[in-house]
Order: C-alpha cells, then sequence, then structure tokens
C-alpha cells in the first residue's frame, strides 16, 4: 500500500557505496504481433541512463510482451530499440540478455541448484567466467541483496522474497546496463512485498536504470522518475509521478486509478 513505501526513499541502506553505472534505452515505432493479433502498436519510449520508470496499465495491455522485446525474448515487427545507441537487432541475444537483466514474477531459479550456484551459473556460462571469480561475484552479490550467508540455500529453503532477491542478485551479477522487472512482487506473501520494493529502491538510488511493470502504485509514486500508462498495446500518457498522480489528463488513466488505488 501506500503507507509502507512512504520511506522508502529515506529507507537506510548498506550497499549505498557501489554506484551502478547504468545504460539508456530509445525505444522508436515498436510494433509486435502474436500471429494475427498486434499487442504492441507503435510504442515510442525514451528510458534515461540511472532512471526508474514505471509501466503501469490494466491486465492484457502489452506491458509483458513490451519488457520481452526489450531483450528479445520475443521479436519486434517493426521499430528499433536502441541500447546506449547501439540497435539491439545488431546484438548477439546472449550478449543482449547479459547488458539488459530481467527479473521475472516467478523468480525462474533452479530449482536443484543453491543460491550461489543459480548466480554463478549465468556467469561461467553466458559469460565464461572462472568458477572463483564468479563464486566472489555471487558472494558480493548476495551481501547486496542482504542475503550473505545464505549462498548454500536451494530455492526450497528460502522465503519467496529470498528468493525474488536471488534472482535480482543474478541480474546484478551479469553487471547489466539495465534491469528489467516484471511484476516481481505479484507472487509473494503481502509481508514479503516492502523487503524487494525496498532493495529496487535501493537500486534506483544507486544509479541503476530499471523498468519496472508493476501493480504497486505506491512504489511507482515514490521511486519512479517517470510513468508510463499503457493500455491496448499503446503508451496512452506518460509523465513524472506528481504529473500522473496529481493531474491524469486522460479518462482512461483516471479509469484505471479509480480501479486500483
Ligand atoms: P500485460 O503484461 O500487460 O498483462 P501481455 O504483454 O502479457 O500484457 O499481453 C498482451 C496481449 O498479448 C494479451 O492479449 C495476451 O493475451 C497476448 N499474448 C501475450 N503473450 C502471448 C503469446 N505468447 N502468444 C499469443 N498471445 C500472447
Ligand atoms: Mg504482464
Amino acid at each position: 500500500g501506500l503507507q509502507q513505501v512512504d520511506e522508502l526513499k529515506s529507507a537506510p541502506r548498506d550497499s549505498e557505496t557501489t554506484p551502478f553505472n547504468g545504460g539508456s534505452l530509445s525505444i522508436e515505432g515498436l510494433r509486435l504481433s502474436y500471429g494475427q493479433m498486434e499487442v504492441l502498436r507503435g510504442i515510442d519510449l525514451s528510458v534515461p541512463k540511472g532512471s526508474v520508470t514505471c509501466i503501469i496499465g490494466p491486465s492484457g495491455s502489452g506491458k509483458s510482451t513490451l519488457l520481452r522485446s526489450l531483450n528479445r525474448l520475443v521479436e519486434m515487427n517493426a521499430g528499433s530499440v536502441l541500447l546506449d545507441g547501439v540497435d539491439i537487432a545488431t546484438m548477439k541475444p546472449e550478449k543482449l540478455r547479459s547488458k539488459v537483466g530481467m527479473v521475472f514474477q516467478h523468480f525462474n531459479l533452479f530449482p536443484d541448484h543453491t543460491a550461489r550456484d543459480n548466480i554463478m551459473l549465468s556467469l561461467t556460462k553466458i559469460k565464461g567466467m572462472r568458477r572463483g571469480k564468479a563464486r566472489a561475484i555471487a558472494d558480493a552479490r548476495l551481501a547486496d541483496v542482504g542475503l550473505q550467508g545464505r549462498g548454500d540455500h536451494r530455492p526450497a529453503n528460502l522465503s519467496g522474497g529470498q528468493q525474488q532477491r536471488v534472482a535480482i542478485a543474478r541480474a546484478l551479477a551479469m553487471d547489466p546496463e539495465v534491469v528489467l522487472f516484471d511484476e516481481v512482487t505479484s507472487a509473494l506473501d503481502p509481508e514479503l512485498v516492502k523487503g524487494v520494493l525496498d532493495l529496487m529502491a535501493d537500486l534506483g538510488r544507486r544509479g541503476m536504470t530499471m523498468v519496472v511493470v508493476t501493480h504497486e502504485m505506491g512504489f511507482a509514486r515514490q521511486v519512479a522518475d517517470q510513468i508510463v500508462f499503457m493500455d491496448e498495446g499503446k503508451i496512452v500518457e506518460s509523465g513524472t509521478p506528481e504529473q500522473m498522480f496529481t493531474a491524469p489528463r486522460t479518462d482512461r488513466l483516471k479509469k484505471f486509478f479509480a480501479e486500483v488505488l
């Protein structure tokens, strides 16, 4: 709720000494169809370096598809996406996915591997890193997300919130330019939501470029630099949290807020 995230921007944090050097995204004319159905119908969006962009909108409006197109888990039909000025269509998918990390609602951790191994696997398989170095990075990122000492735990022996923090640590371990978050707190028990939102707010303060699909309006209002409202495959309205929450311009956004707030 709104109250619980009031302190997000001022919460103490122990990892603030490590700033990120995030990248920018520039999306132009992005269109994407599944078969005959066009689900992204011309998206233009600029995501500045080091900013937090929250994407809100009703179910089925294309939010997940937009995120997935940004690291080419689905291929767009038209338009372009530039990552730090480089067209992602020219990048190898593995390279792109190490630069544009993604965290999902259902964590997607390997259940038979420990937290540490889940992180090390990406580093050794995708980046070709030696195990010793990968292990050191995995432990450092686990500490960053407040899970020092939990490296030997398997996902089943961690809470949902802890599992999600492992997934975030895994994305960070790749040293990404941008991290995409798709409703990462939606599957968590209510009491575990705040810890994950606090962590995400911390990453934003440290300069990570983040694109966050969320139903947490309090988080969007407190943490976002810009909010994007999508409906039916289009960006209907975007602006600062202040603009969007205090003076929505379109009837569709007013109606959406009336339903979710
Ligand atoms: P949101 O994340 O905003 O709920 P999605 O991007 O998941 O929206 O979905 C947008 C539209 O695309 C919906 O109508 C959904 O049913 C459809 N869709 C999503 N994924 C697929 C897919 N893999 N194949 C066909 N249709 C899909
Ligand atoms: Mg979705």
